[in-house]
């Protein structure tokens, strides 16, 4: 079988008018048909096999490598080709359908081909670290005001910083009043480039709970009613999803299962801030759809496994934060130095559990998912080539770091569109520079970035 491939080939059986001139042996005939006379939901599985429409292709890219993102062996060399906004064909290069002369080919012979990366942890709106906001600088009447336009503008700058380096989707786990749902319509609307973004509106949190203290970010809600209410006002204003935050166990048990149960209810997956036990252990009971931070026992772990909850365990931001509470025990200012210190030895402690939890976790086969938690002020925006690489130092293998920024983040949101590189499948792909099987930094160096068959970066 010369043209057998991973992946079956797309396109309706091919009427028997024209020569096919896919592969040269191919003896089937088709009708010529332009792109915009297809309708790109035509194309499918090929019951008979072979002979995809390949008129239909706006896009072939061609690289040394492929990773799918579904855990297989890497396929050398690979292509993708893709039809409008999805991929048609992903799979050897050797079985590759031949590109029209109005295509777009790309060749990467030292590339390697994968899924967009997603980002399940940033935060666009969060300005108040940035260097030049009034908490931080040390000159308040130089200080830059951050009106909601010019959050607006921030949020907009970084997320185009996130696609540029090959994050096709980001979950937007907390943001500013409502200015994240603008900042996704003017996307969605071609308004300014950026990622797929998936916002969560507001923190829901109890009364006095996290981050209650900084304006516009936090839904301040008490009782199992006042939860309900504070995630319908979410969905309202239009939530892709829900975001609870539990420092420790500042909302109770029958808060948390109230929130969780209505959000189900209203179809939306919830996700949880859990720093400090016990809030795993009351988020995992609570049955959310994943969980943030933390450092999860083993129990914890095998419950989560066993509920099929996905953990997003943020490693980069950990070990920025550090790095921050470094440099501030120097500090001039006594008191400053004081604090910071104190900060630098919990959070090297807390990193210790860290590595034990992810190494447990792994072991246990609870399916991790990369955030970057961006929000700190002079570290560089969704690092997601840094988080992918923490996973691997902290014991995940490459295979299962690049999975745990593609596929499981797709499939713990239940984002079926996304996530792998699969015929019918919306074309969300990157090639990187090298071989992030053997050099996991290659993720670092993007050479392509495609968002639904839109080239964004070559
Ligand atoms: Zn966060």
């Amino acid at each position: 079988m010369p043209f057998e491939t991973r992946a079956s080939l797309p396109g309706p059986p091919c009427p028997p008018t024209r020569r096919c001139r896919l592969h040269p042996q191919c003896r089937r005939r088709f009708t010529p048909s332009s792109p915009r006379q297809m309708p790109v939901r035509a194309l499918g599985p090929d019951p008979k096999g072979g002979c995809p429409m390949s008129e239909a292709i706006t896009l072939l890219v061609r690289a040394q490598m492929l990773i799918d993102g579904l855990g297989g062996p890497p396929l050398s060399p690979g292509a993708v080709a893709v039809a409008g906004q999805r991929i048609v064909y992903a799979g050897p290069a050797a079985g590759a359908p031949v590109a029209p002369p109005e295509a777009r080919v790309l060749d990467y012979p030292q590339g390697c081909l994968l899924p967009g990366l997603i980002d399940m942890h940033v935060h666009p709106t969060y300005y108040w670290e940035e260097p030049d906001s009034a908490t931080y600088t040390y000159e308040p009447e130089n200080a830059l005001v951050y009106t909601p336009v010019m959050i607006a503008l921030v949020a907009a700058q970084r997320l185009r910083e996130a696609l540029w380096a090959g994050i096709t989707t980001v979950r937007d786990t907390g943001s500013v009043d409502q200015i994240m749902f603008d900042v996704k319509r003017a996307i969605e609307r071609g308004r300014i480039p950026g990622p797929r973004v998936y916002v969560s509106g507001r923190l829901i949190v109890p009364t006095g709970g996290h981050v209650h203290y900084l304006p516009g970010l936090a839904n301040e809600a008490d009782g199992p009613y006042g939860f309900r209410r504070a995630v319908r006002e979410e969905v309202r204003a239009g939530a892709d999803f829900i975001k609870l935050a539990n420092n420790g166990a500042d909302l109770t048990q029958e808060e948390l299962n109230a929130a969780v149960d209505e959000a189900h209810r209203l179809g939306k997956k919830v996700t949880c801030h859990t720093s400090k036990p016990p809030s795993q252990r009351m988020a995992i009971e609570a049955g959310v759809d994943t969980f943030e931070h933390g450092t999860p026992s083993p129990e914890e772990i095998e419950q989560a496994v066993a509920r099929g909850i996905t953990w997003v365990p943020t490693l980069n931001i950990g070990e920025e934060y550090l790095k921050w509470c470094d440099r501030r025990r120097f500090d001039p200012d006594p008191e400053v130095a004081r604090r910071a210190q104190k900060e630098y030895e919990e959070t090297l402690e807390y990193r210790e559990k860290k590595h034990a939890s992810v190494a447990y976790a792994l072991r246990a086969g609870l399916k991790l998912a990369a955030g970057t938690d961006s929000w700190l002020g002079g570290v560089r925006f969704a690092a997601m080539a840094d988080e992918v690489r923490w996973l691997v130092e902290y014991g995940a293998s490459p295979m299962q770091a690049i999975q745990a920024a593609t596929l499981w983040p797709a499939q713990a949101m239940g984002w079926d569109e996304i996530g792998c590189l699969q015929a019918g499948k919306l074309a969300d792909l990157i090639v990187v520079d090298g071989d992030p099987l053997r050099e996991i930094a290659a993720l670092d160096r993007v050479q392509l970035v495609v968002r639904e068959g839109k080239v964004i970066r070559s």
